[in-house]
């Protein structure tokens, strides 16, 4: 029988290393506990009411359709016995003569857990779905209520972290407070509300060069978004946060910081970092385990000195070079080491606006955030999704207007 190669998580590293077997005799069970890849990147759109969630998500049993050598399972991993080589499931135990472990990472509170319930992060589509119910509830309670303060408070909204998501976020939500919602209501103007933006670091987008940081933080200056560098928050609750050692009154905090690898980790028996990602070997397998590949997010890989960044592109790299290293392994060939070829950086920064850091091109404003959104159309899985996030994109230049803006779930759930 041809060997059995179990892939945890159909994220980007999931997906791009079950490919790399599509002509391979080797079978292929990938599991997931959702039943969708989300492409991560553009989750904010739908937090801000741009896009749907089905624009950025795809089945996943869709994707692998023509591959006929993989199978695919709804199922939550809850442990890794790599003795026994099995993985359990909520649905059962399957065995493995080879393991591909891309579970992700989470955001993370910084040992505060009880925030998350006031403070949500983004991550999956549900995530995104109930920021956008914060957001636009918020508003609505804003133009019943008649007390100025407490007024205030519904259209003060708090974005924790500079780094790409919380920029995006916090253009979007600039974008949303001083054009989309203007007009549409009686008793409050949205163009007033507050939008802060805390960075705990020196800048906003941190990995990005001197010069298109700078660029970023204009912008979103111009989008009316407060930005705040070296302030820490050190307390979030009913009322608000409290960050820089100032009290901030807010109905609407999102948060945008920290990573935590995924749990699953823990049960590998191997040293994991202070984010809970887990160091490889070389060749992306744990050590005395040239059978199992920890790869994206979860994958701790420290290159030239520095640990890799939970992007993207380092996960579909380290996915598809564990699934070549697999198939070496199967012809009894030594495992190769892996390198990441960084292809750069790009943020944007609401509409019309972006920064890009890729080789030579370092560049902000009008052609970087068109070259952003060339990008992330070709980076979308599926004809349908391309199509349609390029006309909502399209019709929301050109209008001002965000079409999502639906309040799903309870009202008072929150
Ligand atoms: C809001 C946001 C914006 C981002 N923007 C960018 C960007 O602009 N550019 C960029 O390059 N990167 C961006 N990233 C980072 C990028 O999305 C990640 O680096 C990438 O998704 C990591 O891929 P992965 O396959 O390791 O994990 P993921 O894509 O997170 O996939 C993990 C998969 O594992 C599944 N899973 C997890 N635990 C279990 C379990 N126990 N059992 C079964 N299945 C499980 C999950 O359901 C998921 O499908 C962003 C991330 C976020 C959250």
């Amino acid at each position: 029988m041809d060997p059995h190669v179990i892939i945890i998580g159909g994220g980007f590293a999931g997906l791009d290393a079950a490919r790399v077997f599509a002509d391979a005799r080797v079978r292929v069970t990938l599991l997931d506990r959702h039943n969708h890849h989300v492409f991560q990147p553009l989750l904010y759109q739908v937090a801000t009411a741009a896009l749907s969630p089905g624009d950025i998500a795809s089945p996943i049993r869709w994707i692998l359709r023509h591959q006929q050598n993989a199978e695919v399972f709804l199922a939550d991993v809850t442990a890794i016995d790599t003795t026994a080589r099995t993985v359990t499931t909520d649905g059962g135990t399957f065995s493995y003569d080879f393991l591909i472990v891309a579970s992700g990472a989470n955001h993370a509170y910084f040992g505060h857990d009880d925030w998350e319930e006031r403070a949500p992060g983004l991550k999956t589509l549900d995530d995104a779905l109930e920021m956008r119910r914060r957001v636009l509830l918020a508003f609505e309670a804003a133009e019943r209520e008649t007390d100025p303060a407490a007024q205030r408070r519904l259209l003060t909204f708090v974005i924790v972290g500079g780094g790409p998501t919380g920029v995006e976020l916090a253009g979007a939500l600039g974008e949303i407070a001083r054009h989309t919602l203007r007009g549409n209501f009686r008793h409050v103007q949205p163009e007033s509300s507050r939008i802060l933006l805390l960075e705990g670091g020196p800048s906003v987008l941190a990995t990005f060069p001197e010069k298109l940081r700078r660029a970023a933080q204009k912008s979103l200056e111009k989008l009316g978004v407060e930005v705040r560098t070296g302030c820490v928050v050190t307390a979030v609750d009913a009322d608000g946060v409290i960050a820089g050692g100032e009290r901030i009154a807010a109905q609407t905090i999102l948060w945008a910081a920290g990573v935590a690898a995924s749990p699953l980790a823990k049960s590998l028996g191997v040293p994991l970092d202070r984010a809970g990602r887990v160091a490889v070997e070389p060749g992306l397998n744990i050590a005395g385990h040239p059978e199992v590949f920890v790869v994206g997010d979860l994958c701790a890989f420290v290159q030239d000195g520095k640990p890799l960044p939970g992007v993207a592109q380092v996960a579909k790299q380290e996915g598809a070079h564990a699934a070549r290293n697999v198939l070496r392994a199967i012809r009894g060939e030594p495992l190769q080491p892996f390198r990441y070829i960084n292809f750069g950086n790009v943020a944007t920064i609401g509409r019309g606006s972006a920064v890009v850091d890729i080789g030579p091109l370092r560049v902000s404003g009008w052609f970087a955030w068109v070259f952003w959104l060339l990008l992330h159309i070709f980076w979308l899985i599926g004809f349908r999704n391309r199509f349609v996030v390029l006309s909502e994109w399209a019709w929301s230049y050109i209008t001002f207007q965000r079409r999502i803006r639906l309040i799903t779930g309870t009202k008072d759930s929150r």
